[in-house]
């Protein structure tokens, strides 16, 4: 069978071709020369399937695109509070490269502005290391989310640091306030370097996916960033990512995002894929127009907006029975399916609060059950533990082990775990008028 998937994308590609409209950047000479027809997109799964069409391999540089990654590399580097420090989270609703400081903290608004990724680009490597270091550990570093090495375009480096005036006075605003106390020609020179790594659509697709799996590359495997500081990355991303634009994104694409003056975009859809789209033309917050409408598209007609309501979770309670076993004890199975979280658990709490106090044995039946996350399982640990200071029998079906109660380390020492309900000897069903029945009869 062939997928639908490049189909798909060929035709979204084919839907916004025509548009012309926008203008290449024009303060960096290679991208006011770029060819502005260039339309490419790259879709990458978590487990690192890349869905392509048109121009998914044509390299370009990465710019700002590049500003979330260091800053997950300066976090995992020298931790939340070091960084939180020096440069803040709050959207600045201002251009890229406005020269603004946050007016009581006098430090950048955020990472996502020129002044904030100056900043944190300052903080790569050992305290004051050189300009070739923090230039090689900002190309190593987003090698790893792209999974193979990148390098760097010096042609356009050196086109976009002989007219950085503006990233030059940035800098200079962001020594003169302290905020590092490193040669400011230099932080520009290595913030510049870090925009220059050259990206396809399809690596900024993989980079992209890379958060989107809570930091791990689907290609490599690796651990790039840590969950919470992939987490940090992300909320940021969402909130300053677009600049001045970052309300209207959030609210009609929904994609956190992030885009770069070369024409590139890429979007994350957490736990789903990575998407990028690269098209030169760009609107007048410096956003690609055809990337934003191919966004739009994929937002809508794959239902990709993140604050879109899940489906209302299916029910996680399959079945709940009950039965009457050889020795007349009321016996309850309730099994469940899917994936439990938080609000999972709470569901299944409640159904597990027996008031007529009728049942003697509760078998908690995790045969269809798929994943239950940490915190679902301490609730559900903490419930059967204090059912069975009830005086309740518990007994689990969990053959793949999801709720850890198999060996030394049980949260449940006492908890009996069966693989079969023939365990549970003749259970005959208890229909609910006998059920009634029964609970009428306990006191
Ligand atoms: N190197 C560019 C600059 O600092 C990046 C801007 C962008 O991509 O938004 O001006």
């Amino acid at each position: 069978m062939r997928s639908p998937i490049p189909d798909f994308l060929d035709e979204t590609l084919d839907r916004h071709r025509s548009d012309r409209s926008g203008e290449n950047a024009d303060y960096i000479p290679d991208l006011a020369a770029a060819d502005p027809e260039k339309l490419g997109i790259c879709i990458s799964t978590l487990d690192g399937v890349k869905y392509t069409s048109g121009d998914a391999e044509y390299e370009f540089s990465i710019q700002s695109m590049s500003k979330p990654f260091i800053y997950g590399l300066a976090l995992e580097q020298v931790g939340l509070p070091r960084v939180l420090e020096m440069v803040g989270v709050e959207p600045s609703g201002e251009k890229f490269n406005e020269l603004s400081l946050d007016k009581k903290s006098g430090k950048p608004l955020n990472p996502m502005i020129n002044a904030g990724a100056m900043a944190v680009h300052s903080l790569l490597g050992e305290p004051g290391a050189s300009l070739a270091e923090r230039t090689e550990i900002a190309r190593a570093g987003l090698s790893k989310f792209a999974g193979r090495e990148l390098t760097i375009d010096e042609h356009v480096a050196e086109g976009e640091w002989g007219a950085a005036y503006r990233n030059v006075a940035i800098s200079n605003m962001l020594r003169s306030y302290d905020v590092f106390l490193d040669d400011p020609d230099e932080v520009v020179r290595g913030y510049i370097s870090q925009c220059s790594v050259l990206v396809t659509a399809k690596d900024l697709a993989i980079m992209a996916s890379t958060l989107a799996g809570g930091g791990v590359n689907p290609l490599s495997g690796e651990q790039v960033l840590s969950p919470r500081v992939n987490r940090q990355v992300l909320a940021v991303m969402m909130t300053c990512g677009m600049y001045d634009a970052a309300g209207d994104w959030m609210t009609e694409i929904g994609i956190p995002a992030k885009s770069g003056v070369s024409g590139g975009v890429f979007g994350v859809m957490p736990g789903q894929v990575g998407i990028a789209t690269f098209s030169p033309r760009l609107d007048k917050h410096g956003t690609s127009v055809r990337g934003a409408k191919i966004f739009r598209d994929l937002s809508n007609r794959l239902s990709l907006h993140i604050m879109d309501a899940p489906e209302p979770a299916r029910s996680i309670i399959r079945r709940d029975r009950r039965f009457v076993d050889s020795k007349g004890d009321m016996v309850r199975i309730c099994s469940l399916q899917g994936l439990i979280q938080w609000s999972g658990s709470e569901n299944v709490i409640r159904a597990m609060d027996d008031p007529s106090g009728s049942t003697n044995v509760f078998v908690l039946d995790l045969r269809r059950v798929n994943e239950i996350n940490g915190i679902a399982r301490r609730m559900l640990t903490e419930t059967l533990s204090r059912l069975e200071d009830d005086g309740i029998r518990v007994v689990l079906m969990d053959p793949d082990n999801l709720m850890k109660c198999k060996g030394p380390d049980s949260d449940l020492p006492g908890v009996e775990i069966i693989d079969s309900l023939k365990t549970v000897k003749g259970l005959k069903r208890v229909r609910d008028d006998r059920r009634k029945e029964m609970a009428e009869r306990t006191p």
